[in-house]
């Protein structure tokens, strides 16, 4: 035999309560966001740094690409200089116009032989326009002019007084030179075919010599700097924004810049029709972003040279791929080499924003990650902190129900207590009275004796019901387990409920086997109250003329059900599970049929308590059956 002691119902589908602290959520949150950023930096930081080699060796090939191509250039212009003067017609011209010159030791126009002049211009100039070159200049060893295509270009000494005499000096020795751009000292012809002013040009200049080997000037070749000189730097151009370009010692661009359009617009350059950049444009930092701020304002002190052009002019060779200030005021990177062999630098460059827009992208991406992450994390403590929030009022409201509940439970068990002392002694003294024939009551006297015992009765079962619903509640009730033979108990049922079904006109089947020998675990009592419960529901809830059914079934092995089956006004199935709460009835019964709405939930609780359980199947207006499972006792 076994005694089990029940469960402590009060208690029953609750766990104990361990809710993520906010703490450890928000710590978690903090580590996380960080680890993410982290990482992602790191990341960022060697794409950044691969990304920017790569860059700088693509800037840094185009500049030796650029000088090579200049040198392919200019041994090309300096062999065709001297074919050209080693043409015996040439010779002899420039030797003839040399002599006139000499022997008139004048130095204007009118003294120059003009016959020859004539034969060496039509010897020179077909030559001069098929290559490309816009005239000829002979000079003597002082720089005076004795020979021209053009009239205007002769007789004076302006090329020397604008360039220096060292070219000419260079060419005596032997050597074909050719000059840095400069601003022509002669009306030529700019791109478009007017004769203008000031127009950048270069010279490749070489001697002449005689056939006997004597020197009779330099000839020097007029060439416009944009024409071939410029396009070589145009070649190696890449991107919308990537330039190279060439600038002198005074860090004026002595190439075509490839933003000239929109320095006009700045102010850089003069806003006049045709005004090349060559020449006009100094590589200085206008201090602001001029394609932003439109144009540059007028301003007495002299802008800084830009940090390329600082560089580049005090002879270094560099880069700079963090992004600086170009003439345009333009974030730019770039990479510039100082050329000594040409005499001037070249630099190559491009906007920060196109050379890096990957980056920028790459960053863009970062930070909508980065954002996004922040965003669901504050979002995810925001929800924690939201129920913890709920937990803890829910935790609260939980154990306000539970002292109330535990109140309400202590005040039943003792209310019944108390009740059934006094409901004793009245039920006892009554049935005193009635067996009492010495006192010779009246048939109404011994009528409303037997009242008072019929309701004494009745409020003993409710005492008893209420006081056993408050004892499970507060895990004070106890069951006897032993080993049952399962036919006396429902024969034993069968019997007491009886005088309820005659008193109803309801008829009792009991379909279990005769002599049935099947043993189940319980408490005799119990078993025997939850059977009478569910009888006496069946036969209370039953209609006129009705009939109730006990069943048995065995499934399992370790199981045996029983079912009572009415013929009853059913269920609905919304209402099916709270008439097992304590106090609820149907309304259809309140008011027609006695009781109080504790039997099911008394019968579920110690149907619990050994180990069964109880079900329920019902249809409204046909009837309803509740099964209820024992355990089945070893053999
Ligand atoms: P009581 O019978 O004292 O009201 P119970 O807890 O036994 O309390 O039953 C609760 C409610 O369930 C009843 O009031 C009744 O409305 C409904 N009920 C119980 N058994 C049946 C049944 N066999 N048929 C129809 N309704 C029932």
């Amino acid at each position: 035999m076994k005694e089990l002691i029940g469960p402590d119902l009060r208690h029953k589908g609750t766990k104990k309560f361990t809710p993520v602290s906010l703490a450890s959520s928000l710590s978690f949150s903090v580590s996380f966001l960080l680890s993410v950023l982290i990482v992602a930096w790191l990341s960022y930081q060697t794409v950044e740094r691969e990304v920017k080699a790569i860059f700088l060796e693509q800037l840094s090939m185009s500049l030796p690409r650029s000088v090579k191509m200049l040198k392919v250039w200019e041994s090309d212009m300096k062999a065709k200089v001297q074919a050209l003067t080693s043409t015996p017609e040439i010779q002899k011209h420039s030797l003839e116009l040399r002599k006139a010159y000499d022997s008139s030791k004048g130095e204007t126009g009118e003294v120059f032989n003009k016959e020859k002049l004539k034969a060496l211009r039509s010897d020179l100039n077909s030559t001069l326009k098929n290559f490309g070159f816009l005239g000829f200049v002979l000079l003597d060893e002082t720089g005076f002019s004795f020979a021209a295509s053009e009239d205007a270009a002769m007789g004076h000494r302006k090329i020397v007084d604008r360039l220096g005499k060292r070219f000419i000096d260079l060419a005596i020795l032997g050597n074909t030179i050719i000059t840095l751009p400069f601003n022509s000292e002669v009306e030529i012809l700019d791109r478009r075919g007017i004769l203008r002013n000031d127009w950048p040009n270069l010279l490749i200049a070489t001697p002449v010599l005689s056939l006997k080997g004597e020197f009779i000037g330099v000839l020097a070749l007029r060439l416009r700097p944009e024409t071939v000189f410029s396009h070589i730097f145009e070649i190696e151009r890449t991107g919308k924004t990537g330039e190279i370009f060439a600038f002198n010692e005074s860090g004026i661009i002595i190439s075509k810049s490839r933003f000239e359009e929109q320095l006009k617009v700045m102010g850089l350059i003069p806003d006049k029709l045709e005004t090349p950049s060559i020449l006009n444009l100094s590589i200085r930092d206008p201090g602001v972003n001029l394609t932003k701020r439109g144009r540059i304002p007028p301003s007495s002190i002299e802008k800084p040279f830009t940090r390329m052009a600082l560089s580049a002019l005090a002879g270094e060779n560099g880069y700079d791929l963090d992004g600086y200030r170009d003439y345009r005021g333009v974030k730019v990177v770039g990479a510039w080499a100082w050329l000594p062999e040409f005499g001037f630098g070249i630099a190559s460059e491009m906007d920060y924003e196109e050379a890096f827009s990957f980056l920028n992208k790459l960053k863009i991406w970062f930070y909508i990650l980065f954002s996004f992450l922040l965003a669901a994390s504050t979002r995810a403590l925001y929800m924690s902190w939201q129920r913890e929030k709920a937990h803890a009022s829910m935790m609260q409201a939980k154990e306000d129900a539970e002292k109330a509940n535990a109140a309400k439970t202590e005040f039943l068990a003792r209310m019944s207590h108390e009740l059934r002392t006094p409901l004793n002694a009245i039920l006892g003294f009554a049935q005193l009275l009635g067996m009492n024939n010495e006192r010779n009551l009246s048939e109404v006297q011994k009528d409303n004796v037997e009242h008072v015992l019929k309701g004494g009765n009745h409020l003993l079962i409710l005492v008893n019901d209420v006081l056993d619903l408050s004892r499970i509640e507060a895990g004070e009730f106890s069951v006897k387990m032993e080993s049952l033979e399962l036919g006396p108990l429902l024969d034993e049922a069968l019997r007491l409920i009886k005088p309820l079904a005659e008193n109803h006109e309801i008829k009792i089947e009991c379909l279990a086997p005769k002599g049935n020998n099947l043993k189940v675990q319980g408490d005799h009592t119990r078993i025997v109250q939850v059977l009478i419960n569910l009888l006496s529901n069946a036969i209370k809830y039953n209609r006129e003329q009705g009939s109730v059914t006990i069943s048995q079934e065995q499934k399992q092995e370790d199981r045996v059900r029983i079912r009572i089956t009415d013929t009853g006004h059913g269920i609905p199935k919304e209402n099916q599970s709270e008439i097992f709460e304590p106090f609820s009835r149907l309304n259809i019964d309140k008011g027609t049929v006695d009781g109080v709405g504790i039997g099911l939930s008394i019968t579920q609780k110690l149907i619990s308590l050994m180990g069964g359980a109880i079900s329920l199947k019902s249809e409204v207006g046909k009837g309803s059956c509740f099964t209820i499972e024992l355990l089945l006792a070893k053999p």
